[in-house]
């Protein structure tokens, strides 16, 4: 019996001219029209994702902060330098555009940031609100989890994975994104003399992560998880990726104190010794104090843009419980008033929920975990309660429930 003869119905060829040909209802597609087809998909989601984001109406670095001052209190030295940085992130990003159009020769290099300061004190929220702001894919990864390849745990191409998964795999997208890791202290180098064993959770990963800072074309697997040589793997270019970092880097400050003991002395010197803020020297920081702290210099150099983020003191804790615009105070009235009740707390609670974070040291993170402890019981019994319609929590209250509760069982919170 005579084979039958198929033919691609875009490009005409028969079956025994092609590898594979596809069946549809009505027709057929061969293995180089798929290909293809393919190249010209990716093509338009491309000219798509770059037409989106030239649309951007581009705010300016003073509407940035007025926005992150809805948010985030304080930290106004680190919202200005944010707001620059992206201001300046996305009019780059529209000029590569115009210059690959245009071939003019000026490049300008991208700035990623690099916020120090203690834990709780606001950089992924900063961070997180930022990302509200713009239409650009967003993604926070934590570099505790890395590794240099090879090692149990992430590859540093993990957290281009997770960029590319905000983008919904438009890599048009995710090249022009903003990643903000976390934690970038813990990577540190572990110790001052390079030792035998090798350090593949410090300063393995610093190089490894060197390479997405600096701009380059990194293989990625899409599906996460490490290379196999069976997987596809994506091409990402880094060179306009905004990496915003973020750590604590504690114990920082004794740097920043010997370095500036050893300027004041130094002949030249223009620091006063009597100008400086003893408590708040993180205020100071500067490259050199990062790169003594363990990050390679050319980690550092990759993070030009350095700013702080101070520590709370009892005002801007008290104003975190009800300014920010979605305050951990509103959000309760929010919820109590879907049961139509009207939530009320007294001045003095607040105070005293503030003095309990702070005798317990439990910073910004622990305000929450406060309010959940005194609320629970309110929140359990008030909705079956017939008849209330209105509750006022105040600071007696407050001290009862938080004295049941246990409160150094809060601080793991
Ligand atoms: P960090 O990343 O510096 O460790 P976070 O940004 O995660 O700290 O802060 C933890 C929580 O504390 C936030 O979700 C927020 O509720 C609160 N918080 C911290 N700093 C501020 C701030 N400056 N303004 C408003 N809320 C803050």
């Amino acid at each position: 019996m005579a084979k039958t003869t198929n033919r691609c119905s875009f490009c005409g060829r028969e079956n025994k001219d092609v590898e594979l040909l596809i069946a549809g209802i009505d027709g057929y597609i061969c293995d180089s029209c798929i290909i293809q087809a393919q190249a010209i998909l990716n093509e338009e989601l491309a000219i798509k994702a770059s037409k989106k984001f030239n649309n951007f109406n581009l705010l300016k670095p003073k509407e940035i902060k007025n926005y992150l001052d809805q948010y985030v209190i304080g930290q106004d030295h680190a919202k200005k330098v944010i707001s620059v940085a992206v201001y300046n992130h996305y009019k780059r990003i529209n000029y590569v555009y115009k210059r690959t159009k245009n071939k003019e020769d000026i490049e300008i290099e991208k700035s990623n940031i690099l916020l120090v300061g203690e834990t709780g004190t606001g950089k992924t929220l900063l961070a997180r609100t930022i990302a509200n702001l713009l239409n650009v894919p967003f993604c926070i990864a934590d570099a505790t989890v890395l590794t240099e390849a090879g090692y149990v745990g992430e590859d540093v191409e993990s957290v281009l994975v997770r960029l590319l998964q905000v983008a919904d795999y438009n890599v048009a997208a995710a090249e022009k994104g903003i990643v903000f890791i976390d934690e970038i202290d813990k990577i540190a180098r572990k110790s001052d003399n390079p030792s035998i064993t090798r350090d593949v959770s410090g300063e393995g990963v610093q190089q490894a992560l060197l390479k997405l800072l600096e701009g380059s074309i990194v293989s990625v697997p899409p599906q996460g998880g490490r290379k196999h040589p069976e997987q596809r793997m994506i091409q990402i270019n880094t060179q306009n990726i905004l990496f915003i970092c973020g750590g604590a880097f504690d114990g920082i400050e004794k740097k920043i104190a010997s370095r500036l003991a050893t300027n004041i002395i130094g002949y030249g010197s223009t620091k006063n010794k009597d100008n400086i803020d003893k408590d708040n020297l993180i205020q100071y920081v500067t490259p050199q104090d990062i790169k003594s702290f363990g990050m390679i210099p050319e980690i550092v150099g990759r993070l030009p843009v350095i700013t702080y983020l101070e520590p709370l003191n009892r005002d801007a804790l008290r104003k975190i419980l009800t300014e920010p615009k979605n305050a951990i105070t509103k959000q309760y009235i929010k919820l109590f008033e879907m049961d139509k009740i009207q939530l009320e707390f007294t001045d003095d609670m607040l105070d005293f929920v503030v003095d309990k974070a702070i005798e317990f040291k439990l910073g910004a993170r622990g305000l929450r975990s406060i309010i959940e402890a005194i609320m629970t019981d309110p929140m359990f019994e008030l909705p079956s309660k017939e008849g209330v319609n209105k509750v006022v929590i105040n600071r007696q209250y407050a001290e009862e429930k938080l004295n049941k509760a246990n409160i150094a069982r809060l601080k793991v919170a």
